[in-house]
């Protein structure tokens, strides 16, 4: 029988034998396993996972100096397994809008590329590592609160990592409690050396803040990429992720 397409074709799967046969769809199979009680079938994500007609999401501003205009990043998520025990929400896809069209080429094949990793199931989360590495080489820049974006395409894997953060596929690693102290001793001794003090609380750091809420002529910190590094007894430290070069 000849089967009048009507629609385009987005994907397909050459469907073995086999797979008819497993297939809890397929009719053939069915009559033995009826008598059996309905087992639970927990959804997982794979590629040809139908899409919903209306799937929730988040729209993202990214505004850089190396763009003419903002751009806006939309992830939109499926929530597989509603109201049971196993839900989970997952990016299904992505777009990037602007009006600035100079790159519109290579933003849609990543979006693109993008969504079909999303779509492949299994762990996505290795994509924001990837992206947040993307150097370019005419420079990055620096965004509010000293955290310096290496390239756009770098911006675009921290905006997914918010995303993947918010929709709980990503658990921030919580900073244990020594470290944190550590860092707040640091940062005081720091404060009371630049204030002249012997021991100024923490409290009086307002006056020698910039506006990344770290001290003035802070520089970058290689391991979280924040202007945060300061020189202390010789020895440049982090005082947002309490790095140390010596230790
Ligand atoms: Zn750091």
């Amino acid at each position: 029988m000849a089967i009048k397409i009507e629609k385009k074709i987005k994907g397909y799967n050459v469907v073995k034998p086999e797979d008819k046969a497993a297939s809890p769809a397929a009719p053939a199979a069915q009559p033995a396993a009826s008598k059996e009680a309905p087992k639970a079938e927990i959804i997982q994500m794979h590629e040809s996972l139908e899409r919903p007609e209306t799937l929730v999401g988040s729209t993202y501003k990214i505004k850089s100096p190396l763009f003419e205009h903002a751009l806006y990043v939309t992830v939109n998520d499926i929530v597989l397994n509603v109201g049971t025990a196993y839900e989970q929400r997952r990016p299904f896809e992505i777009f990037i809008n602007s009006k600035n069209m100079d790159h519109f080429q290579w933003i849609v094949a990543l979006t693109r590329i993008i969504s079909a990793v999303f779509r492949k199931g299994g762990d996505v989360t290795f994509l924001v590592e990837e992206m947040k590495a993307v150097f370019d080489p005419r420079g990055g820049y620096f965004k509010a609160g000293g955290i310096y974006m290496p390239s756009i395409v770098a911006e675009i894997g921290a905006v997914i990592e918010q995303h993947m953060k918010s929709i709980g596929l990503i658990h921030d690693p919580e900073m244990d409690e020594s470290t944190r102290k550590l860092i707040a001793e640091k940062r005081a001794a720091y404060e009371a050396a630049a204030n002249g003090k012997s021991a100024a609380p923490v409290s009086t750091e307002s006056k020698t803040e910039s506006a990344t809420g770290f001290p003035p002529g802070a520089t970058l910190c290689a391991k979280c990429n924040t202007q945060a590094l300061v020189l202390m007894d010789g020895c440049q430290t982090c005082l947002n992720c309490g790095y140390s070069k010596c230790g």
